[in-house]
């Protein structure tokens, strides 16, 4: 049999960290796994052993804002969400267009093996959707590399900058994949004419929701139950995420329980991004009880953070960090966010390591899923659909 674009033999790969195995595949699909082939006539990649995982996945990124490729700068920006917001405003307008810098930290992002990437992208009165183009232009440069999906995000509020709503909406239009909101209620100061515009939005277009809820406490929590409501009366179960949901991780369990039901029963998925200033996300017990909850980067090198470096695995890592996990499945547990459940809140179809599967692969030079969260070792061969896009 010929080989065609898109067929790759792996050899001698751990799939999942089990035994030496050879996957193959054809036309960007996993045909075969486990089974050594004999004359197989297309390109092979010689694993020796390396551990073997499907593409990895940053489920909350904001790609517009990075200063990656640029020198060092100094982190100036006062405390608190309006300081950010602010200083972000005044220092943006001196930046390279969106779609160099975008570009530029996708790249790293193939490098270190991902696959797929949501980011959240500015839309205000002041940008309009100047970055939401850029954006959009950084997406099909990198297309046969990495797989983005784009929320239009409302980061200098909603309801507090007339114009936004039309915007965003705009934005969708544009080619935004999902719409977005920001602190209905402790920033915006309207949760019901915030949580309107969003899911009005939402149900016009036909696009999915991932609202950033920073807001603690009650007054977080009310929120959740607002966006279940909302999300039960468009029947839109399976396509809204809260990004953060602090309020989830700062009460005991038993008081936030209720709310987790009702998170279950409309399948509203989570997004964390491990941040070393607030207590962690409940990830077991939110395992257990089936939410999806996939892990970002959030502002990586950028006027909010000069943090974050496009690995995802290093980030799963400060996840288990921060969730005090030691055992070897706990940390499993770690990695499932930037992988399986991952894919599930982006809703990647045919993402795995089964026949059948897309072939976008990373190989890791470790030999258990564990040691590749805790090594998180560089040296990565990237494959998107059944081509090695990395190195190249
Ligand atoms: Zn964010």
């Amino acid at each position: 049999v010929g080989a065609a674009p898109g067929d790759l033999l792996l050899r001698d790969v751990r799939p999942g960290g089990t035994a030496i195995a050879d996957v193959a595949i054809r036309d960007g699909l996993i045909v075969s796994s486990g089974v050594p082939l004999d004359g197989w006539a297309g390109p092979v990649v010689e694993g020796g052993g390396r551990l073997l995982l499907p593409g990895l996945v940053d489920g909350h990124a904001h790609l517009d804002k990075t200063l990656w490729g640029l020198p060092w700068r100094r982190h100036t920006a006062g405390v608190g969400l309006a300081a950010l917001i602010e200083n972000e405003r005044v220092g943006r307008r001196e930046l390279p267009p969106v779609a160099e810098r975008a570009a530029a930290l996708l790249e790293a992002y193939v490098a270190a093996g991902t696959s797929h990437v949501r980011t959240h992208v500015d839309v205000d009165p002041g940008l309009k959707l100047a970055s939401i183009e850029g954006k959009l232009e950084a997406r099909e440069r990198m297309e046969a590399r990495i797989d983005v999906q784009i929320v239009a995000f409302p980061q200098s509020g909603l309801l507090v900058q007339p114009g936004t709503a039309g915007l965003l909406e705009c934005a969708i239009e544009a080619g935004a994949d999902l719409v977005g909101g920001l602190d209905p209620a402790g920033f915006d100061r309207d949760a019901d004419g915030h949580l309107d515009a969003v899911f009005g939005i939402s149900d016009r277009q036909g696009c999915g929701v991932d609202i950033h809820l920073h807001d603690g406490g009650e007054l977080g929590r009310d929120t959740v139950r607002k966006i279940v409501e909302r999300t039960r009366a468009l029947g839109l179960a399976g396509r809204v995420t809260i990004s953060h949901a602090f309020c989830l991780a700062d009460a005991p369990e038993a008081e936030v329980e209720p709310l987790l039901e009702q998170l279950v029963e409309q399948r509203i998925s989570l997004a964390t991004v491990a941040p070393g200033s607030r207590p962690p996300l409940p990830l077991l017990r939110l395992r257990e009880l089936g939410i999806d909850v996939c892990l970002g980067q959030d502002g990586i090198r950028d006027l909010w953070s000069p943090y974050g470096d496009a690995d995802m695995l290093s980030r799963a890592e400060r996840l288990a960090w921060r969730a005090g996990f030691r055992r070897d499945e706990d940390i499993e547990a770690a990695l499932h966010t930037v992988t399986t459940a991952g894919a599930r809140v982006l809703g990647v179809d045919g993402y795995g390591l089964d026949p059948g599967c897309a072939a976008d692969l990373v190989l890791v030079e470790a030999e258990t899923r564990a040691e590749a969260v805790v090594a998180h070792p560089p040296c990565r061969t990237v494959i998107k659909c059944g081509r090695v896009v990395s190195p190249d």
